[in-house]
């Protein structure tokens, strides 16, 4: 079942007519950061095209009715805490232009061997008393941690999701320190996942609730920096859910796209972008794979990855030097394989949670992630998986008939496999064999905590390494976070050093993408931060060119 415009736009057809010469601004790619930016841009007053690679919109945030008949699978990102949370995009009014988002009745948890749940529930209390009943004094923790959230959560938020250094913002959150212990939380902030959870919480349950989130991104358990994705997400998912747009992702780009069209942009699709222009350091204008050129008047934003931008869509005369070494040493997050499910009835857990999760983090102990952390840092393929799972139709039932499920799984690799701690000899050619393989080992996996499950899959889909970057570029083996959110590749050090905001070493150019500071996940930040520049220097520009035209005048006796 389909609901209106759930993911039809995403599979637009090729725009026939002929793209624009000039405009003042050409944004690079549709994701959600590029879509933010061609919004803000348009906003004001200034002619955006977008040149979307694809067939269709919405990068890393789109849906497709590929996997079976009836069912909506999100073919990347499903959850939007961060979009629910990004002042950038609940400005953008994007209800006002057909979006509409649901959430599961929990919004996310984990099962255990024993048949207990970990679940946060949409009441604080409701969780805090679940976790007191599997571990006495848990409780208690986890509504202290609201309570930190509610003292500075939104601060923190605003912190992140703007420019760096985060001068207003930053001072904000300065300003609540006291009230949630000075700098014994920014310790705690830093600190890694693995003692913090032990120290907040003594039961399996309530450190999982947090670690699971840390480990959305890729940073080591025991690693510094490993603490705020966790606290942040988990902290989020207990204010506000795990929502999803109704119809699917794609509705979501869809909303994006609409209200950009009636603020007067345009986005052509089936369009790369091969080449930035550069001229007396400046960038003039965009060149695409059929050979077409874009004047712009202002600016070009680009939603690709640094790499592509510096190595591939830059002249190497145009790049400093001081960057094209930096980008030696760039850093991928981890890479990823999915597997998308739909399912004849829900999935059949060995006991049921009271409440279903939209989100189900598959793995028992800080160990478990610890240990698959430490496989993929040496090249080997997990034995044990860490499964980020989502139950799309208990969150969304448009996504699948009555009582069914639409189902998927995600779980990271290494981008260089040197060897496989399962055992199926998977040596990282990830072909249909080897996407299989893993598939069967993830769905072992899940079968583990809900038996009977593969009796209820009428059709199964894998998108390996290779089937993600070739939907999206930016997913360089599937990498989601358009590279590593270890601290040494962060703020001012995001994506390179020196570099730390959206403005590049060429005037006009700016990296819109979550290559660029704070980084992966749909918050639209990057996006933002990067038409903020463009519109403040473009400012800049008439401020300073309005005395030298009057003095022009002057000169020439006009
Ligand atoms: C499997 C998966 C699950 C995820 N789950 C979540 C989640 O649940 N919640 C969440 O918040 N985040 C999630 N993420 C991360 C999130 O989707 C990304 O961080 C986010 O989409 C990044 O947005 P972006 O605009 O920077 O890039 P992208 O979304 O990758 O978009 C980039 C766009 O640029 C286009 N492009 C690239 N090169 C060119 C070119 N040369 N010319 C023209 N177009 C070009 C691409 O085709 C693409 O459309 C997930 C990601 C993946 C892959």
């Amino acid at each position: 079942m389909t609901t209106p415009d759930s993911h039809a736009r995403t599979t637009a057809t090729p725009t026939a007519t002929p793209i624009d010469r000039e405009v003042d601004a050409v944004v690079i790619g549709s994701g959600p950061n590029g879509l933010v930016a061609a919004n803000l841009l348009a906003d004001a007053g200034w002619q955006v095209l977008v040149l979307e690679e694809q067939p269709r919109i919405g990068g890393a945030v789109a849906s497709d009715g590929d996997v079976h008949e009836g069912y909506i699978h999100d073919t990347f990102s499903s959850f939007y805490p961060l979009a629910v949370a990004s002042p950038t995009i609940r400005a953008l009014g994007l209800e006002q232009h057909g979006l509409r988002w649901t959430s599961a009745p929990a919004a996310f948890g984990s099962p255990f061997a024993s048949g207990d749940w970990a679940l946060v529930h949409p009441d604080r209390d409701a969780t805090a008393d679940s976790l007191d009943k599997l571990c006495p004094g848990d409780g208690d923790a986890w509504l202290r941690m609201c309570r930190d959230w509610d003292a500075i959560g939104e601060q923190v938020i605003a912190a992140l999701l703007t420019p760096f250094p985060p001068v207003r913002a930053g001072a904000a959150a300065l300003a609540r320190l006291p009230r949630v212990g000075g700098l014994d939380f920014v310790r705690e902030m830093i600190a890694p996942m693995r003692e913090v959870a032990d120290r907040r919480f003594r039961g399996e349950a309530a450190r999982m609730l947090l670690a699971a989130n840390s480990a959305h991104a890729d940073i080591s358990m025991d690693g510094v920096g490993s603490t705020v994705m966790g606290w942040l997400l988990a902290m989020i998912g207990q204010d506000l859910g795990y929502p999803v747009p109704v119809g699917g992702a794609g509705a979501f780009a869809s909303s994006m796209a609409r209200r950009l069209e009636s603020a007067g942009g345009r986005i052509v699709t089936d369009c790369r972008v091969t080449r930035v222009v550069v001229d007396a350091g400046r960038a003039v204008a965009v060149r695409t794979g059929a050979g077409e050129e874009v004047r712009v008047r202002q600016a070009v934003v680009a939603d690709v990855s640094a790499p592509a931008l510096y190595a591939d869509l830059l002249a190497e005369r145009d790049v400093p030097a001081r960057i094209r070494r930096h980008l030696e040493r760039f850093t991928w997050d981890y890479a990823t394989i999915k597997v998308d499910w739909a399912l004849s009835a829900p999935v059949p857990w060995a006991t049921a949670p009271v409440l279903a999760p939209g989100t189900v983090h598959v793995a028992e102990t800080i160990d478990e992630l610890a240990v698959q952390g430490t496989q993929i840092a040496a090249g080997l393929v997990p034995s044990d998986p860490f499964l980020i799972v989502g139950q799309m139709a208990a969150a969304d039932p448009t996504r699948a008939p009555a009582d069914a499920e639409s189902l998927w799984a995600y779980t990271h690799l290494p981008h260089d496999v040197r060897g496989d701690a399962g055992p199926d000899a998977i040596s990282g050619r990830w072909d249909h064999d080897e996407n299989e393989r893993m598939a069967d080992r993830m769905q072992m996996r899940i079968e583990k905590y809900a038996p009977g499950l593969s009796d209820r899959i009428l059709s199964r889909r894998v998108l390996g390494p290779r089937e993600m970057q070739a939907r999206d570029a930016n997913l360089v083996n599937g990498a989601l976070n358009g590279g590593t959110a270890n601290l040494h590749q962060q703020l001012v050090l995001r994506p390179v050093p020196g570099l730390g905001r959206a403005e590049t070493p060429i005037k006009g150019l700016y990296l819109g993408s979550a290559s660029a500071h704070p980084g992966g996940g749909v918050h639209g930040a990057c996006g933002s931060n990067a038409a903020r520049a463009a519109l403040g220097h473009a400012r800049l520009r008439r401020l300073v060119g309005a005395p030298r035209r009057v003095m022009d005048e002057l000169r020439s006796g006009r």
